[in-house]
């Protein structure tokens, strides 16, 4: 006999909370106050932003970096240094932050939302392809959840079709793909240290490139049209100013350090949590390809098949969630965003260009039926992944499939 759902009044597994996020993770005291006393507060002439460019473009095996104030701006910044313009298309998949869609938007470029595999929640080859018009400037592969798209076939795609690579890698640091750092698989990757992310500074970006022209072109972006070693009123481009303080530069210094040691704790735990949940009826993790050798496990995404979407996932999100598991019921899909649709349709409307269509059957499957686990969940104890698995077993057992056999309860009215 199950017990009941901490919702309908029942014990919760657990009320102990996970390890909090964001932690100091090194030295961050320290280090800030080393940036307050030499009154060097500034990136432009200072040294610590600097360094930390020179080490996480290491990190990823990247020529290249560029930090700048956050990950949305930064996919902004590359996309205008790779040439991306206005009405020019860009192709994502529409199961991501709407961060991705915002980056094109604000330059005047539009988002095209292509379909995902539906066995890993990545962006789709096939389908990408089929969406590159003669509009198309760039695709931009998400690495969802830290797990690299396909690499080998979307930069052969982008080759072959003369249209530039910017990753976004916002969940990404220290992932990688046959062997190599995301970032600077294709033309440019960006990464963001906003507080969710494995790596934080409360705020921050950072693009990296192997190119040395597109590090000038991002440079620029990031600091007036300013090129490096020029003079200060010598303005080479137009640019935004998305520069990093000192501070930020500081922590996230430390924060990099710490990161190979975090990283390897949450790929433990995800793995032991993977096979735990194999017992577990109901319950599909995301497929991870075999080219992928460090996954990034910024969040644990699972599938409950056959849950429905709706109103009936976000009883099974809030179920969870009160048997004290940090849950997010997950993206709702870019295509299903008023505010960017009306966007689109204004640009393409006044360059009197197509408005791109969007038909993504596997995209709303993920929709309908994924969500996650959030990142700290990964950094406790073996005693935190047994609850977790418990919490889902005993959630999932509450919402059989919805169109399956053992379909007997009705949506949940009364858990709102
Ligand atoms: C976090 C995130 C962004 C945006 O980064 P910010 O630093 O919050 O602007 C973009 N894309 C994805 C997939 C993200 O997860």
């Amino acid at each position: 006999m199950a017990s009941a759902l901490a919702i309908d009044g029942g014990q919760p597994v657990r009320t102990a909370p996970f390890p909090a996020w964001p932690r100091p993770a090194g030295d961050e005291a320290a280090a800030l106050t080393k940036v307050l006393d030499s009154g060097q507060w500034g990136s432009s002439h200072g040294e610590v932003v600097r360094a930390f460019e020179h080490e996480f473009a290491r990190y990823h095996e990247a020529a290249h970096c560029v930090a700048l104030c956050n990950g949305t701006l930064g996919l902004t910044a590359a996309l205008r240094a790779v040439g991306v313009g206005i009405g020019d298309e860009v192709v994502m998949p529409a199961y991501t932050f709407i961060g991705s869609a915002t980056a094109a938007l604000m330059i005047g470029a539009v988002p095209v939302f292509a379909d995902v595999d539906p066995a890993t929640h990545l962006l789709d080859p096939a389908a990408t392809e089929a969406a590159i018009s003669e509009r198309t400037a760039a695709i931009m592969p998400v690495h969802l959840s830290g797990v690299p798209c396909d690499m080998d076939a979307l930069c052969e795609i982008g080759r072959r079709r003369g249209v530039a690579i910017v990753e976004d890698a916002a969940q990404a640091h220290g992932a990688a793909w046959r062997d190599r750092p995301v970032g600077a698989l294709g033309q440019a990757g960006v990464f963001s240290f906003q507080t969710s992310k494995t790596m934080t500074a409360g705020e921050g970006g950072a693009v990296v490139t192997d190119a040395a022209d597109l590090a000038e072109r991002l440079y620029a972006q990031a600091n007036v049209g300013r090129i490096p070693g020029g003079a200060w009123y010598q303005h080479e481009y137009v640019g935004f100013n998305l520069r990093l303080t000192e501070f930020q530069g500081a922590v996230l210094r430390e924060q990099l350090r710490r990161h190979p040691d975090d990283l390897r704790i949450r790929q433990h735990n995800a793995e032991q949590l993977s096979d735990m949940l194999t017992d577990v009826a109901g319950i599909t993790l995301p497929a991870v390809d075999k080219r992928v050798t460090a996954h990034g496990r910024s969040t644990f995404m699972f599938r409950v098949d056959g849950l429905g979407g709706g109103e009936r996932k976000r009883n099974f999100v809030r179920a969870l969630a009160a048997e004290g598991i940090p849950v997010s019921g997950g993206y709702t899909g870019l295509h299903h965003n008023a505010a960017l649709q009306d966007e689109i349709a204004a640009i393409t409307s006044r360059l009197g260009t197509p408005r791109p269509e969007t038909d993504v059957p596997a995209t709303e499957h993920v929709v309908a039926e994924s969500m996650w686990l959030s990142p700290q969940t990964l950094l406790g104890t073996d005693r935190d992944l047994g609850d977790i698995v418990a919490a889902m077993q005993k959630v999932s057992q509450a919402f059989p499939p919805h169109d399956g056999p053992g379909s007997v309860l009705p949506d949940a009215p009364n858990r709102s």
